[in-house]
């Protein structure tokens, strides 16, 4: 192994003359010496040394996030944020480089509680008793068996084995139940009967919770119980009944599904189109209990985020679409004539292939829906499907690999981006890597 620079040699290197903060690029080059001990092994020469150091030294100072024009026929992705935001809402985030009345009231010179309004309209629009807010529907789960059902006080929560579901990403709702709360898992992985519900309590029982699949379903030789019915059970034995929705369709189903539950909770930046938040709707004994607990405190969300989700549930009360709303409500012709639009801009380039396919986008972010007619792109170069489809992602455009070409579904493409995307093909074929 080649011998490792001094410190003091990179600090002092030319390159590092201006402009940089020696106590990072400290931290940094302390860190590359560490992984070469460790690797044993060490960059050639001092020039090699600066551009790594360079390099994690700019990384740092990277924007927070680069654009992604999504092309992948999925609407809500957690990978690339989910919910598209408002841009005069966003605009209006302004007010916050200053100071705000988050927890006071003006009028009374008060302290008041922050989440005051945004419950309000929450309250309005689901027509629930109470709601709560939290900063996502991940908190909710937690926080509603913690109350309901702690495991400290050997309360048991129960759940059917039918309702075993990785969302994403690793993520498993019973898992985060666990962790609180005793699962007393009923049924099995195809059927569940109310008689498993019933047999599986007892004095230990406190909950039911029903956790909505994700993107997936069961067919053939299965069998669930119906909210109503486990509504009913709690009821009868003094249980409290909760569902995780994990996202709304629509006001209205929120609502039906609140006539039978004690609590239920879904997050707000899936179809509802928001920002990440967790909402918990039910009526006001409930939702105070989980308001007076500890957990609340660390599971509260933000001004950013109360602001943002406030707008969007005003957008709700005025009758104006989220962008996520208006994706959905694009209908044949509008997704061809996205696609033709794109198509046009793209059949400009030289050396491409494309033409516009039929092809089915979906809600995802485990939402059901069952598949969306949509159109796309079809494109084809002289370089493999595969690396296009690299050379695309890292400048920005995420499509799908489809057997010789790559696919840029329209989907949850912005009319607005078609000209940047052909842009940004015509700069990948003329420099793929
Ligand atoms: C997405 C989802 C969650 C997690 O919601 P977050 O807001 O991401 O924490 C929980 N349960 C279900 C059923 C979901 O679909």
């Amino acid at each position: 192994m080649q011998s490792l620079p001094a410190m003091h040699t990179l600090l002092n290197a030319p390159c590092f003359a201006q402009g940089y903060d020696r106590a990072v690029l400290k931290v940094l080059a302390n860190a590359m010496l560490a992984e070469c001990r460790q690797n044993q092994r060490a960059y050639a020469d001092l020039a090699q040394w600066c551009t790594q150091l360079q390099a994690r030294y700019h990384a740092l100072l990277a924007p927070p996030f680069k654009k992604v024009y999504n092309a992948t026929g999925v609407l809500l992705s957690t990978n690339l944020g989910r919910a598209p935001l408002e841009t005069n809402a966003l605009r209006e985030l302004e007010i916050l480089s200053g100071y705000v009345d988050l927890e006071v009231d003006l009028e009374r010179a008060t302290r008041f509680e922050r989440a005051f309004q945004a419950q309000n309209l929450l309250k309005v629009l689901f027509n629930s008793p109470d709601a709560l807010i939290l900063n996502n529907n991940a908190s909710a789960l937690v926080l509603v068996a913690s109350v309901f059902a702690p495991k400290a006080k050997r309360k048991q929560t129960l759940l059917s084995y039918g309702q075993l579901v990785e969302i994403g990403g690793g993520f498993r709702a019973h898992e985060l139940l666990e962790s609180v709360t005793n699962l007393k898992l009923v049924g099995s992985t195809n059927k569940t009967y109310v008689r498993d519900y019933k047999n599986a309590c007892s004095d230990c029982s406190a909950l039911i919770a029903s956790v909505h699949w994700s993107n997936f379903s069961m067919e053939g030789f299965v069998a669930s119980v119906p909210p109503k019915s486990l509504f009913s059970l709690a009821q009868e034995r003094g249980l409290i009944f909760y569902e995780d929705l994990g996202s709304v369709q629509s006001l209205e189903h929120a609502q039906k599904a609140l006539k039978h539950a004690h609590l239920l909770s879904f997050s707000a930046d899936k179809l509802l189109g928001s920002v990440q938040a967790g909402i918990v709707l039910g009526d006001r004994a409930h939702i105070e209990a989980l308001r007076a607990h500890p957990l609340y405190r660390a599971f509260r969300v933000d001004k950013i985020t109360l602001f943002l989700l406030t707008k969007t549930l005003q957008d709700y009360v005025q009758g104006r679409k989220t962008p996520i709303e208006i994706f959905l409500a694009q209908d044949r012709d509008a997704l061809l004539n996205k696609a033709l639009k794109l198509h046009r801009a793209l059949s400009a380039l030289e050396g491409l292939k494309c033409f516009v396919i039929p092809t089915q986008a979906r809600i995802g972010g485990g939402v059901e829906g069952g598949v969306l007619e949509s159109f796309g792109v079809q494109i084809q170069a002289k370089i493999e499907a595969k690396t296009l489809y690299h050379a695309l992602y890292a400048r920005g455009v995420a499509g799908v690999v489809r057997a010789k070409g790559v696919v840029l579904d329209v989907y949850a493409l912005f009319e607005r981006d078609m000209d940047a995307v052909a842009r940004i093909v015509q700069d990948t074929l003329e420099m793929p890597v």
